[in-house]
């Protein structure tokens, strides 16, 4: 284990050990076991079946395409498919549970054990274990803010599809918590399983979290409920671990127990303990059959999987000669990965690299705009590093064109050319002006000649003012080097 990753205690070093329990909404028209559309956003208790509201006498039907995402995730997360799985009641009273219990997967999941590929700082790699992947209905929602007197509850959110997502207690700090959830968000991105989207809640996590002596066995843990953004997850996590050492290193125990994070404070707080926690009473559901699988229709989706994150990764490090680092950021989200290739081809692929991850979300960043609303296509960046590389523009104007086409969607050739922009390259003009400069400063040629460096760089500078900019500066310096030298 790596050193830097310990915890300083007041009596020594700490390690952190972390699982997480990740929920992930189904991208799916329909919930899990009824025809009530999902879309987010709609009026409330608009998107009601009667299985939603469980009303007497209603019976579940399950989704067929609801279980294809959870496969196709499983084998995106390299995990064993499962090709006999059971659905099963956990019971417990909520006012925005109407059933009185929640239909789960329990001790039989569809997705067993498998790994996701951790991309740490550096384009440094870890791999981590998960244990299971199994699917769930989600509970509607109460809203305490409609009215002084009562609580409303909006079923629309009942029974829609959950994927729960849980980790072995493999993660060791924070950071790798994030490159977790970021990781897990990507790949599900990429096979349009889930949408990631966070602040709306189609994903959310539940984080684990013990502390021990290196080389111990693992401690008590706490688990950290319902946390929506990955900063959340990575603040929670510190706070908790060193809360945990303070209470040990003060002589006390750690109780098992649930507790939930107040982001204005930054602090986790307790909200149950473990003698509180649920009797689940789970049990197979009489109204569902176990879901039974064909191990050729799980080839087929296998078969149709996309290219997925580490395999692109290990691409474009072959193919374009990329650092790990460099592509793993461009990989991370499909969306930049396709324009990247695009603004690429034909091109110098190192020198896109650069441009897309700098210049470019430098500006969609300032603009507050995601990559399929740049105002600069792929084709037209790829255009942009076409004159660099031609040398026609130096990497000093195309930040300028850049920027007007960021502004106005024109392509580089265009704003070059009516700008007068292009750069000189031509050597006998360029030499034109250097004999004509130095002619007209003959001191400064003379005491430049004789060893002052600082003069070689005011040449420079004259040359370029006569040029308004436009004289290759490699070829400047080069023919004035020649020129003066003694
Ligand atoms: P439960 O069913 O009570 O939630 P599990 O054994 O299924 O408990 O574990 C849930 C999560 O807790 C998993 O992500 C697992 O990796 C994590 N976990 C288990 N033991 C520890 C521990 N000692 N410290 C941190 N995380 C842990
Ligand atoms: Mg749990």
């Amino acid at each position: 284990m790596a050193e830097g990753l310990l915890i300083e205690g007041r009596t020594g070093d700490w390690e952190m050990v972390i699982g997480l329990e990740v929920h992930a909404q189904v991208i799916s028209k329909a919930k899990l076991f009824s025809g009530a559309s999902t879309r987010f956003g709609a009026a409330p208790n608009s998107q009601v079946s009667l299985v939603d509201a469980a009303m007497p006498g209603m019976l579940p039907v399950i989704n067929a395409y609801c279980v294809e995402q959870a496969v196709r995730a499983g084998l995106a997360l390299k995990s064993r498919i499962n090709l006999f799985s059971v659905f099963d009641r956990k019971n417990y009273f909520y006012p925005d549970l109407p059933a009185g219990y929640q239909i789960s997967q329990y001790s039989q999941p569809i997705v067993g054990e498998g790994d996701i590929v951790l991309d740490l700082e550096g384009g440094a790699t870890r791999t981590v274990g998960i244990t299971r992947l199994h699917l769930e209905q989600d509970a509607g929602k109460s809203l305490h803010d409609r009215g002084p007197a009562a609580t409303h509850v909006d079923l629309n959110r009942s029974g829609i599809a959950l994927m729960e997502i849980v980790s072995e207690p493999d993660l060791r700090s924070a950071e790798e918590a994030g490159a977790y959830m970021r990781k897990l968000r990507s790949i599900l991105r990429y096979i349009g399983a889930c949408d990631g989207n966070m602040e709306e809640g189609s994903l959310r996590c539940d984080a684990n979290v013990s502390v021990r002596r290196p080389g111990e066995a693992y401690g008590t843990r706490c688990e950290i409920k319902n946390l929506n953004s990955v900063r959340f997850v990575m603040r929670a996590i510190d706070y908790e671990a060193r809360r945990q050492i303070e209470v040990i290193e003060d002589g006390g125990t750690v109780a098992l127990e649930t507790r939930l994070f107040d982001s204005e404070a930054g602090v986790t707080r307790a909200m149950r303990s473990k003698e509180e926690a649920h009797d689940y009473r789970y049990f197979p559901d009489p109204d569902l059959l176990p879901l039974v699988l064909d191990q050729a229709w799980v080839d087929e989706i296998k078969a149709a999987l996309p290219e997925l994150p580490d395999d692109k990764k290990a691409r474009f490090i072959g193919d374009y000669g990329l650092s790990a680092y460099d592509a793993g950021v461009l990989v991370a989200e499909k969306d930049v990965a396709d324009y990247y290739e695009t603004a690429a081809q034909g091109r110098d692929a190192k020198l896109a690299a650069n441009w897309v991850t700098s210049e470019l979300f430098g500006a969609l960043n300032k603009a507050g705009l995601d990559i399929a609303h740049a105002p600069v296509s792929a084709a037209a960046l790829g255009g942009l590093i076409g004159l660099i590389a031609d040398g026609a523009i130096s990497g000093r104007m195309a930040k300028d064109v850049f920027a007007e086409m960021f502004e106005t969607g024109k392509e580089a050739a265009a704003i070059v050319e009516a700008k007068g922009l292009r750069q000189v390259s031509d050597e006998g003009a360029i030499e034109a002006v250097v004999d004509r400069v130095i002619a007209e400063n003959p001191a400064q040629a003379e005491q430049c000649r004789a060893g002052n460096q600082k003069l070689a760089g005011w040449f420079v500078g004259q040359v370029m003012r006569a040029t308004q900019g436009k004289a290759n500066p490699k070829l400047v310096n080069e023919i004035l080097r020649i020129k003066l030298s003694g």
